[in-house]
């Protein structure tokens, strides 16, 4: 029997759904992405531990992934083992002012409670479109709020044991944690947050997500914000004035409502955005001297 299919069978047998030749498409927002060889979906923290020490003793590359908002997938698609953490919603606990979730949990759902528990503090991520484990991967962060100023612990599942980070240890910075890079897997996150006034919370995320409404192209398949932010600038600005709005390769292109985003207008593949991220790098760089960075990570 193959890696691949001692995997398979073996994360069938905890419970896991396991998903062969899937493609990535379907579970990024970009609506792009190849087949990955395996797709599993883990039930819990210790289903996902076992299912990442076997692809480790079978030196099968393996990434958690949570709703695929901030990932541009190749054609070719992904080799080796997708590991998705289910978002169960029983994954959410209130403690005090403490909001602890299971990393698969919808942000969504983890702004729906800490509201339910007048809670203030994590309305920035409402319209987020990702997970909660996806988020502290990220230091995720809109409207002047982050990631970084409410977690105070995640915990993980990594090489040989599990482990958490607390307070500093997490290394928190602009689209980047403890995590990025580590090849670690977050598995539960412990949010501090304040009494708060349900209504006024309530009132705060429906400003936010109308702001994103009248701002972003949510009505095409995007990964958000294609940059980071400059020091000092706005990628989107920079982009829209270098006349780049409605620039395109293939299907995809820069967003006429707003420039910092690469829309999916239907079919397009991740080399049509490739190709179109390097055009507005190079034109940017041209016209203002300023080097974009990619914010979505690219597989
Ligand atoms: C319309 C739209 C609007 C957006 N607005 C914002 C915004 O305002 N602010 C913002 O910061 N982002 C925004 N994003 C980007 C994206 O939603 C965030 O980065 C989000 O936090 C990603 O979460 P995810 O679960 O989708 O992660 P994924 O895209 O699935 O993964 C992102 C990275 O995290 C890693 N990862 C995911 N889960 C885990 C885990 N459990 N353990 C270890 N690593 C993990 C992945 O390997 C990958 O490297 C937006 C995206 C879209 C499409």
């Amino acid at each position: 029997m193959a890696a691949l299919e001692r995997i398979a069978a073996a994360a069938r047998a905890a419970g896991a759904q396991v998903l062969e030749g899937e493609p990535m498409r379907l579970h990024t927002s970009f609506k792009i992405g190849g087949p990955a060889e395996l797709f599993i979906t883990a039930a819990s923290a210790a289903s996902a531990a076992g299912i990442a020490g076997l692809c480790e003793r079978e030196e099968l590359p393996f990434l958690a992934i949570g709703n695929g908002s901030n990932l541009l997938v190749s054609d070719a698609g992904v080799k080796g083992v997708i590991l998705r953490l289910a978002g169960d919603p029983s994954g959410i606990a209130l403690q005090g002012t403490e909001l602890i979730c299971s990393a698969g949990v919808q942000l969504s759902a983890a702004c729906g409670a800490a509201h339910d528990g007048s809670l203030t503090g994590l309305e920035f991520a409402y319209g987020i479109p990702g997970t909660v484990g996806g988020a502290v991967f990220m230091n995720a962060g809109a409207y002047g709020g982050e990631m970084k100023d409410i977690v105070v612990r995640a915990e993980h599942i990594g090489r040989q044991s599990a482990g958490a980070f607390e307070g500093p240890d997490l290394c928190f910075g602009y689209r980047r944690s403890a995590y990025t890079g580590s090849g670690l897997i977050i598995t539960k996150v412990r949010f501090r947050l304040r009494r708060g006034d349900a209504g006024a919370i309530e009132s705060r995320m429906r400003l936010l997500l109308q702001r994103r409404r009248e701002k972003q192209p949510l009505d095409y398949p995007s990964a958000g914000s294609v940059f980071k932010r400059p020091e000092g600038r706005y990628a989107g600005a920079l982009i829209e004035g270098c006349g780049l709005k409605g620039a395109s390769e293939g299907a995809a292109m820069v967003s006429e409502k707003h420039a910092g985003f690469i829309i999916n207008t239907g079919g397009a593949t991740c080399a049509d955005v490739r190709k179109l991220i390097e055009r507005i790098q190079n034109e940017v760089l041209r016209q203002t001297g300023v080097a974009l960075e990619c914010e979505i990570r690219i597989l």
